[in-house]
């Protein structure tokens, strides 16, 4: 589903590089991804979102070549084919829990946010603990409480991709299991494939393959 090919990144003015000679990822395949703070997580999952572009080398998502979209190109298939759940979250903090989760759907415009959607985002909420707190604005929400909003978005619209970054390090033990166990369920319902930062060693064994992004990057090189 997801190739990467001989990626070379680096931001201007740093040290810091990205470099993967090759990536594959299966749809269906869950993925953890591992690494030191500053190891180039974050930075990965936007080049794969198509937030940013490499230096060279080619990401592909089936036939499309991400690497060469322009920013329209990448915005659509961002919005249409990839869930997301940021580090920081990016809720919008004024409008309620509902209004975040359906907010992709109403972003691509055009799709009809119907009782199906509206029922679905209901069931997300239910899954993830927070169905009474739909009509709540979001900044009255526990930053535990954000994240899950976070991931029922990044879920709502059965994207084949999703990328999560570190989407349950503000959840206590047992919902951070049940977080997880949400994520990777949609993921295998929905054949998609699901790359996920973490730094807890406790969630590693949930995943298909775990990737450390130092060692990978290292052992690619040699
Ligand atoms: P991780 O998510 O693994 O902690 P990041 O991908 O956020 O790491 O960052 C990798 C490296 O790139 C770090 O050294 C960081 O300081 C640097 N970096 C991240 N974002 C930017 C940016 N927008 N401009 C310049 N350097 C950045
Ligand atoms: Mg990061």
């Amino acid at each position: 589903m997801l190739r990467i090919r001989k990626l070379r990144f680096a931001y201007s003015q740093t040290q810091f590089q990205i470099n993967i000679a090759k990536l594959d990822i299966a749809g269906g395949e869950t993925l953890a991804l591992i690494g030191p703070s500053g190891s180039g997580k974050t930075t990965l999952l936007n080049l794969l979102a198509g937030i940013l572009k490499p230096d060279s080398g080619t990401i592909f998502m089936g036939e499309q070549c991400i690497s060469a979209m322009h920013s329209a190109q990448a915005r659509r298939y961002r919005l249409q084919q990839v869930g997301m759940v940021f580090q920081g979250f990016e809720l919008l903090p004024y409008l309620s829990v509902l209004d975040n989760i359906l907010l992709t759907a109403r972003l691509l415009g055009g799709f009809a946010i119907n009782e199906e959607l509206r029922h679905r985002a209901d069931k997300l909420a239910m899954s993830l603990g927070i169905a009474d707190k739909l009509r709540r604005p979001v900044n009255e929400l526990s930053q535990g409480e954000r994240q899950r909003v976070a991931i029922c978005r990044a879920l709502l619209l059965q994207p084949p991709i999703i990328l999560a970054d570190e989407p349950t390090g503000n959840l206590d033990p047992r919902n951070k299991h049940l977080a997880l166990e949400k994520i990777i369920d949609e993921t295998k319902a929905n054949n998609s494939a699901l790359l996920t930062v973490t730094h807890d060693h406790s969630l590693l064994g949930q995943f298909d393959r775990v990737v450390d992004l130092d060692d990978f990057i290292c052992a690619e090189e040699s």
